[in-house]
């Protein structure tokens, strides 16, 4: 469904049952972080959970032909789009076409000389598979390297990309333009938009850890997206890929984008607190992911303030002494001993 929000009008690119721009809704990606295995229970799980939280896409690292087949397996099994990251061997390209992979991130730079372009996008436009070309500040052509002016240079590498597909009339294509810094992702994207409607994947890349690396983001993506720029967002961090998930929705949500699942309101706790905010998000946080309604939970430490601060929740838990209360839109609707507080929360979280 396309929504009300201020993306700019660029081209739609569909990946499987996504669309990425288009005026669709911002989509969510992350990178898988382990090298693809067999399938089994556990890693469609985790695909699931991601999928729980806010996945719209998840890429992959294919460095073997025999990692293409695994993917193809692997994209039999689930909904989820899934992405082959291609460096140099064109033919592993082919290869995840051919096996139903949902998008090739290559860039046809990498992958050698013309005919082989040729052979992978005549694949793509048979299979209706979408190509994503990532300029990375870091691995700029030879030609381009040593450019004083780095935003210049990636638009440059860009349009000699672009060069290419377009000889071949291919435009299924999304662009991506990655720095570790901040306001070079910002000026390269903002660039690039106002010469081109291709859908942008937005993301600072080896943004650093948790922390750091969520500031960063937050800090590119939600300048872009406000000036409705950007259709597909990865949020980098060397963390888990629910953590880049999570980021990469709640900067949608901070951006006033409707995004499905709860709002997650929390207190920083302080000398007042007697109830565990943390222990009790972490023990909630995959039911609270995994929930599609549109609506706020409160998770805070005091009944001094807590019910109060948190009035607007549709749903909080609290402490008073050994004590855990409930309450709905700031009026308490039960009180429970600490140790039962996450079975009767769990009870009231079933009935709204
Ligand atoms: S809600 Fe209570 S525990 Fe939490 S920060 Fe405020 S005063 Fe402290």
């Amino acid at each position: 469904m396309k929504n009300q929000n201020k993306e700019r009008n660029t081209r739609a690119v569909k990946v499987k049952k996504i669309m990425i721009g288009g005026g669709f809704p911002v989509t969510v990606q992350t990178m898988w972080k382990k090298p693809l295995e067999k399938i089994g229970k556990t890693l469609l799980k985790e695909i699931r959970e991601l999928a729980d939280a806010g996945c719209d896409i998840i890429r992959f690292a294919v460095p073997t032909i025999e990692e293409a087949a695994l993917l193809g397996e692997l994209q039999a099994e689930t909904e989820m789009p899934l992405v082959a990251d291609i460096h140099f061997d064109y033919r592993i390209a082919l290869e995840c076409m051919r096996q139903g992979v949902a998008k090739i991130r290559i860039n046809p730079g990498n992958i050698g000389d013309e005919n082989r372009v040729q052979e992978v996008i005549q694949a793509a436009r048979d299979t209706a598979t979408p190509l994503r070309i990532g300029v990375n500040a870091g691995s700029l052509p030879a030609g381009l390297r040593d450019e004083k002016d780095i935003v210049a240079a990636m638009l440059k590498s860009a349009e000699i990309e672009l060069e290419l597909l377009e000889k071949y009339g291919f435009r299924n294509v999304v662009f991506s333009f990655k720095s570790s810094d901040v306001a070079t992702t910002i000026n390269v994207n903002r660039r690039f938009r106002e010469q081109h409607d291709y859908p942008l994947h937005l993301g600072v890349t080896e943004a650093g850890p948790r922390i750091p690396g969520i500031v960063k983001n937050t800090a590119a993506l939600y300048t872009l997206l406000s000036e409705g720029i950007g259709e597909t967002i990865r949020v980098s961090l060397s963390a888990d890929p629910l953590d880049e998930v999570i980021a990469g929705r709640e900067i949608l949500r901070a951006c006033g984008r409707t995004v499905k699942g709860v709002n997650l309101i929390s207190c920083p706790t302080c000398g007042r607190t007697t109830f565990p905010v943390r222990d009790f998000y972490e023990k909630v946080s995959a039911r609270l992911n995994a929930l599609e309604k549109n609506i706020s939970i409160a998770i805070m430490g005091c009944h001094v303030n807590g019910p109060g601060e948190a009035r607007h929740a549709d749903l909080g838990i609290t402490g008073a002494g050994k004590y855990a209360l409930i309450f709905k839109k700031g009026e308490i609707i039960r009180r429970e001993l600490i140790e039962n507080a996450y079975t009767a929360f769990i009870e009231e979280l079933d009935r709204i």
